[in-house]
C-alpha cells in the first residue's frame, strides 16, 4: 500500500501551472474553446483556472514556500481522458491472437487463457495496463474482468480512479457473486474507486442470471456496465431467440432503469438508439477494437444527433492491441469522417469530449470531472454509482 501513501503525500500539494494554453471542455455559446491562461490546484482540487495573472500571483504569494510552479508556455492543459470501457488486465494478452472473428477470437484463444488467470495475474495485468493508461493522459477507467478487486487494489495502488465492474456470465455465476462481494467489500471507503455491475452480453447470460445481475446492482444502489450490439451476429441470434434487438431485450426486461454503460452499439437501428437515447444510456465506443475484429463501424454521429451521451473506451489491450486513449479519438473522429464522406461529422472538438466530459458524464461525475474550471478535480477521488456502501 506504499503507493496509496505517496498519493495521499502528492495530493497535498499545490501547484500552478504558468502560462498554458487551456482547454477547459466546457465552453458553450460563443465562448472559445481554448485560452491562454493559468491553472491553481490547492492539494485535490482545482482552485482557479483562467488569464487573469493576478489570480496566479495571487496563489502564488497565499502558498509562498509550499507550491510547485509549471512552467507551460507552448504545452496545452486539458482534462485527464477517461477510457469508458477496458479490461485492463488483459495487457497480459496483447497480440496472443489477430486476424480473427469476435466468437473465435473469444471462445478459441481468449476464454481458455483467461480460463487460467487467477487474482494474482489479474492484479500483475491491470497494474501493466495502468501504467499505460497513466503514460497516455487517462486518469479514470471503467473496467470489467473477473477479480475486479485486485483491479481495484491496482488503480489505487496507481492513484487512479476506476470504476470495476465485475462480469456476469453463465458459466461463472459463482465465481461473479464472489468477485462482487469481494470488490464492495474492497472499494467500501475508497477515495479513487467505485463499483458498477456488468452482466457480460446478451449472449453469454440467460434472463434468469441477468435478473440476479440486475437484484445486486439494485441491493447496491450500482449502475450497469455491458457489451450491447457489438456484431451482426449478436444481433441476428438475438432476433431469433427472443424476437427482438439486444437494445429491445434489455430494455424490455427494465435493464436501462439504472444508470448504463453499453459497449460498442456497433449495430443499433433507428429504433434502438431512440430507445438509448431516451432512457439516458451512454455508450462507449471502442472504434479500434470494432475494426481489429471486423465488428464495424458504430454510428456515432447519428447517436450524437439523437442526444445519446457518447463517451469513448480502448476496451482491452488483446482487442486493440493498446489503451491509448490518442489513437481512439483520432480514429473515432476519421472513421466517421470517412463513412459518412463528411470532414464535419466528428469533428476533432467534439472526440475531445467524447474523452473527457461524456466519459465523465457516463461515470456520473459529469461537470465534475472531465472539465478545466475552478471547484473540479484534477486528480483522484472516489467514484460513482453506490458502490460506496
Ligand atoms: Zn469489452
Amino acid at each position: 500500500m506504499g503507493g496509496v501513501n505517496h498519493f495521499a503525500r502528492r495530493s497535498r500539494m499545490n501547484i500552478l501551472i504558468r502560462n498554458a494554453t487551456i482547454l477547459p471542455m466546457n465552453a458553450t455559446g460563443g465562448q472559445p474553446l481554448h485560452y491562454e491562461g493559468n491553472v491553481g490546484i490547492e492539494g485535490e482540487r482545482i482552485a482557479f483556472a483562467g488569464s487573469d495573472g493576478r489570480q496566479a500571483e495571487e496563489f502564488l504569494s497565499r502558498h509562498a514556500g509550499d507550491c510547485r510552479v509549471v512552467e507551460a508556455e507552448g504545452k496545452v492543459v486539458l482534462p485527464g481522458f477517461v477510457n469508458a470501457h477496458t479490461h485492463v488486465a488483459m495487457s497480459l494478452l496483447r497480440g496472443v491472437s489477430d486476424d480473427v472473428p469476435l466468437a473465435e477470437w473469444l471462445e478459441q484463444h481468449i476464454w481458455p487463457i483467461e480460463g487460467k488467470m487467477g487474482r494474482r495475474e489479474v492484479f500483475d495485468g491491470a497494474r501493466l495496463g495502468i501504467l499505460e493508461m497513466l503514460l497516455g493522459g487517462t486518469t479514470t477507467f471503467v473496467d470489467m474482468y473477473p477479480h475486479e478487486d485486485a483491479v481495484a487494489e491496482a488503480a489505487e495502488e496507481a492513484g487512479m480512479r476506476a470504476v470495476v465492474c465485475p462480469c456476469a456470465m453463465d458459466f461463472r455465476m459463482a465465481h461473479f457473486e464472489e468477485d462482487w462481494r469481494r470488490t464492495r467489500e474492497r472499494v467500501s471507503g475508497s477515495r479513487l474507486v467505485g463499483t458498477m455491475v456488468a452482466p457480460h452480453a446478451i449472449y453469454t447470460l440467460s434472463e434468469g442470471n441477468l435478473r440476479r445481475a440486475m437484484e445486486l446492482a439494485d441491493e447496491a444502489g450500482a449502475g450497469i456496465h455491458l457489451h450491447l450490439s457489438e456484431t451482426e451476429k449478436e444481433d441476428a441470434d438475438a432476433r431469433e431467440r427472443y424476437g427482438a434487438s439486444p437494445t429491445a431485450w434489455f430494455d424490455a426486461v427494465g435493464l436501462f432503469g439504472r444508470p448504463t454503460i453499453a459497449a460498442h452499439c456497433v449495430t443499433v437501428s433507428e429504433g434502438d438508439i431512440r430507445v438509448l437515447a431516451e432512457r439516458g444510456v451512454s455508450v462507449a465506443h471502442n472504434p479500434q477494437s470494432n475494426m481489429k475484429l471486423g465488428s464495424g463501424i458504430a454510428p456515432v454521429r447519428r447517436m450524437l444527433e439523437a442526444g445519446v451521451n457518447v463517451a469513448i473506451g480502448t476496451d482491452g489491450a488483446a482487442s486493440n492491441n493498446d489503451l491509448d486513449m490518442w489513437e481512439e479519438m483520432r480514429t473515432a473522429s476519421l472513421l466517421q469522417k470517412a463513412v459518412l464522406r463528411d470532414p464535419c461529422a466528428v469533428p476533432a472538438y467534439t472526440a475531445l469530449r467524447m474523452a473527457t466530459a461524456n466519459g465523465a458524464k457516463a461515470i456520473g461525475r459529469e461537470g465534475e470531472l472531465g472539465v478545466v474550471a475552478a471547484g473540479r478535480w484534477p486528480t483522484c477521488r472516489s467514484s460513482t454509482w453506490g458502490g460506496r456502501t
